[in-house]
């Protein structure tokens, strides 16, 4: 059974409905449990829950300290390509959007490593569109291949292959997943996908449970907070998490919360997703999966990073740059952006900030051997 199975029976499932008729005392009693299970995790997404955020706060921190210990973890994400031959409407590099695509060479790709990597940082993750005839797997292995020599570790945002593909990319070095579903919602989903490999809702799913089986080490999953509902996708996507955790137990799986940023040619939200939402949010999925990974990355502005340190955050991306070619390639500095970075701070101001708040800004913490 895959998890599209879990997506079917729930489909006809009246999310908002069950959501409003949460109590204060069913909130109250998923807070004092030490195990949550999945009506807890409801009850903790409701509206309800907005009046229990502090006690909320204190207990995720707790378990975060507990599983995680006193450290957020750092990454950068490299851009190495923006062909896309697909049509997502919310996407600054959509095909429909006119603009100069540019790929880099393998010898541009060491040089915006080096860059990355002089600034101490030791996680790359690596993105790209879909594009696989711009971008084929011998391309994409020999990047990893020169990755290498920079990073410790090194993660794909690529677009969605098969297992034998993935195994190839393990094999030279890639040890880690990110796929966003984007949004759960199969109707709004068909939406937000026109045409395209990307419109196959059921083999995007499946990704992960793909790239598990191919052998990475971890996995990072969410939605793209702006198109679905959002209690509902966050409800989805930790159930997606959670099954993910018990199919795949050496599997270390992770939940991030992109929000919709503004990109040149793209629709404005519609479900704007509130900071109270977001931290909501936060807390609700670290007490129901107490050793999930949380991934924060610079859409969000410094302030509201800042405070996200303390709530059960665990990866923050930093230093960021969203063009091709920006961290080191002097003709590429009118790169057009998936997505605007908010918390623009270099690499050492957000590694400052995290000590100050009291926690120590981890540069490496894998190594494949
Ligand atoms: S979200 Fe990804 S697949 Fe969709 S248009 Fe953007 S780069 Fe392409």
């Amino acid at each position: 059974m895959s998890f599209m199975s879990r997506i079917l029976e729930l489909e006809s499932f009246d999310f908002d409905g069950h959501f409003q008729e949460v109590t204060s005392a069913d909130v109250e009693n998923s807070l004092r449990k030490d195990e949550l299970r999945e009506q807890d995790l409801f009850n903790l997404l409701s509206k309800t829950a907005q009046d229990y955020l502090e006690p909320m706060a204190r207990k995720a921190q707790k378990l975060t300290r507990q599983h995680f210990g006193n450290i957020i973890s750092l990454y950068a994400p490299l851009y190495i390509s923006d062909y896309c031959s697909n049509a997502c409407v919310y996407c600054g590099f959509n095909c429909g959007v006119q603009f100069p695509r540019t790929k880099l060479t393998i010898e541009e790709i060491e040089r915006e490593a080096a860059a990355i990597a002089a600034t101490g940082m030791r996680h790359i993750l690596i993105l790209t569109g879909e594009a696989p005839a711009q971008t084929p797997i011998s391309y994409l292995e020999e990047a990893v291949t020169v990755m290498k020599k920079y990073f410790s570790s090194i993660a794909l945002e690529i677009f969605p292959m098969d297992e034998e593909e993935y195994r190839v990319l393990c094999k030279a070095g890639a040890d880690s997943l990110t796929v966003y579903q984007e949004t759960y919602d199969r109707e709004v989903y068909k939406e937000m996908h026109p045409r395209g490999r990307k419109a196959d809702y059921e083999y995007r799913l499946l990704t992960p449970e793909r790239g598990a089986r191919a052998g990475f080490r971890a996995l990072n999953i969410g939605a793209l907070f702006g198109l679905g509902e959002p209690r509902k996708e966050a409800c989805l996507a930790a159930l997606h998490a959670h099954y993910l955790e018990q199919e795949f137990p050496d599997v270390e799986i992770s939940l991030s919360l992109p929000r919709m940023t503004k990109a040149k040619g793209i629709i404005e939200p519609k479900n704007i997703l509130s900071d109270i939402d977001f931290v909501q949010f936060m807390l609700a999925w670290r007490l129901f999966m107490p050793r999930l990974g949380i991934t924060i990355s610079t859409r969000e502005s410094a302030e509201f990073r800042d405070r996200l340190v303390h709530l059960g955050a665990t990866r923050f991306s930093s230093g960021s740059k969203t063009g091709v070619g920006e961290y080191s390639l002097k003709n590429h500095h009118d790169a057009t952006v998936q997505f605007e970075v908010t918390d623009d701070r270099s690499v050492d101001e957000v590694a400052d900030m995290i000590r100050q708040s009291g926690y120590q800004p981890v540069f490496k913490d894998w190594e494949l051997v």
